[in-house]
């Protein structure tokens, strides 16, 4: 293969999983860590490691003339960004290119077009995969308040730069629409250094479903099937599944259709997943934006068709053809992944970091942990809560769902606080067990669940 070598510009079980890949594929991988990170698994598993700068990710894992340097140092051919930080920034994409690094990902042009909610929006519609209906942007508060009139309420306020649920804000009357106009604008502005603002039909009973893509150099892009992402709280995803539930084969397959539609028109190269909302009540689905890395949730997709997506974007990257065609794609089985962050859910799932004082992970067949926790590991304060993703494969949901259960069961975690009761307690609910569920339905069960515990203690 045209890489031997790899920088992996990340941190946690995502550095973890590239590095793995890497390792199959006969690659030797430099890990950057931030100076709180020297002590991690991905470290330990890593060919070599350097520092990158101090604990703040801004001076670090976003700091990319540091990361650029010691990639070009180490003398890495590529770099994998991983998912959150750099990975979806086209200026640094630009920036590897432009210093002859391979970018483990799609161009720096697919970055910034998708990134922009509103020009992905007019894109989708160019190509006709549908839209909620929604708005350009909006101004100010003012132009959303007559926007709004015409949407009719509830709307979803969104910002354009917007990602990792943050920026959005639903309101369901005028005179809550200033506030909420103005807190999420500045929101975005502070976390992405852009508070142009939009807003879409607040879909009340909705499903979050979305296609992986594959699309190589050579013109071949395939679908990898779809997974349901709807149980969420506060926009973020906590469960996912695939395939997803309750969907008619037509409706599945126009969903693939218009992700694929779209990813061929825009010359998307690399792993991405377009994301749509399934408004159940009426069967239709609206296109809501495309996220142009790898995803947290991909190992479902592995699980059920059996490819290995970060190989696949590293062959990709190298600039091999996909040796998988859309025939030869089969969906077998059921997968389920829990997301397991290190979070006290009594505590208004606060960060629980600290040291790891005990750590008996499940295991079998049909069972897998990506994870970079281990006994002894110290959590820390300063990144994301995600400590692992347990995923199970099961030969329909029914067989998925047991083995889920019995997995977090057996998963004895102390020294931090997680949110494997809280996910215990959500998959044996009558209401998931049977599909009866939409994108608000996390959000009822986390009160439920803390009025179960307040009985019990
Ligand atoms: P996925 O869509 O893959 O499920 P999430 O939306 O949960 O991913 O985000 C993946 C990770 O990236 C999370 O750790 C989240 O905090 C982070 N993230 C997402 N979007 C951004 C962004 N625009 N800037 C920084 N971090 C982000
Ligand atoms: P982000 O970039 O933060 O991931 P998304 O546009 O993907 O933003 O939306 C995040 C979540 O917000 C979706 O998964 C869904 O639960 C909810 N959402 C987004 N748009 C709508 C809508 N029009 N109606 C109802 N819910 C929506
Ligand atoms: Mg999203």
């Amino acid at each position: 293969m045209g890489i031997s070598r790899v920088f992996v510009a990340n941190r946690g079980e995502i550095a973890v999983r590239v590095i793995r890949a890497c390792k199959a594929l006969s690659i030797e991988t430099v890990l950057g860590v931030s100076s709180a990170d020297r002590e991690t698994m991905g470290a330990r598993l890593a060919d070599r490691v350097v520092c990158i700068g101090p604990a703040r990710s801004t001076d670090s894992y976003l700091n990319r003339q540091a990361i650029l340097a010691t990639a070009l140092a180490t003398e890495c051919d590529a770099i994998h960004p991983g998912y959150g930080f750099l990975s979806e920034d086209a200026e640094f994409a630009r920036l590897c290119h432009e210093n002859d690094l391979i970018f483990v990902g799609p161009t720096p042009e697919n970055i910034r077009r998708m990134g922009n909610k509103l020009e992905a929006r007019s894109l989708a519609k160019e190509f006709n995969v549908p839209l909620a209906e929604g708005s350009a942007r909006l101004y100010s508060a003012d132009e959303a308040l007559e926007t709004a009139e015409q949407v009719g309420y509830p709307i979803l306020l969104k910002a354009a730069a917007g990602g990792g649920g943050r920026g959005i804000r639903v309101v369901d009357a005028p005179e809550k629409l200033k506030a909420a106009f103005e807190g999420a604008s500045a929101e975005a502005a502070a976390a992405f250094g852009d508070g142009a603002m939009f807003m879409e039909r607040y879909i009340g009973n909705a499903r979050h479903v979305e296609v992986q893509i594959l699309a190589d150099n050579h013109g071949n892009v395939i679908h990898l099937g779809e997974r349901d992402c709807s149980l969420q709280r506060r926009y973020q995803k906590m469960v996912e599944e695939s395939p997803a539930p309750g969907l008619s084969d037509k409706l599945r397959q126009q969903i693939h259709e218009s992700a694929v539609t779209l990813a061929k028109n825009i010359g998307y190269v690399s792993a991405g997943t377009v994301e749509f909302i399934v408004d159940m009540d009426r069967s239709q689905f609206y296109f809501l934006e495309m996220n142009t890395r790898v995803q947290v949730e991909h190992p479902i997709t592995e699980a059920v068709t059996g490819v290995d997506i970060v190989a696949q974007q590293l062959r990709i990257a190298a600039g091999e053809k996909l040796d998988i065609n859309q025939g030869e794609v089969k969906v077998e089985g059921h997968s389920i992944e829990c997301r397991i962050n290190a979070e006290a859910p009594l505590r208004g799932f606060q960060p629980s970091p600290g040291r790891i004082s005990r750590w008996r992970p499940p295991s079998g067949s049909g069972i897998r942990l990506d994870s970079h926790g281990f006994e002894g590991y110290f959590m820390p304060p300063y990144y994301d809560s995600l400590l692992g993703k347990l995923i199970v494969h099961g030969k329909d949901r029914q067989d998925a769902l047991a083995m889920m259960e019995q997995a977090l069961a057996g998963f004895e975690i102390e020294g931090v606080e997680t949110t494997i009761p809280f996910l215990q307690y959500v998959i044996v609910n009558d209401d998931f067990v049977t599909g009866n569920f939409n994108t608000r339905w996390l959000e009822k069960v986390a009160t439920t669940f803390l009025e179960s515990q307040a009985v019990d203690s």
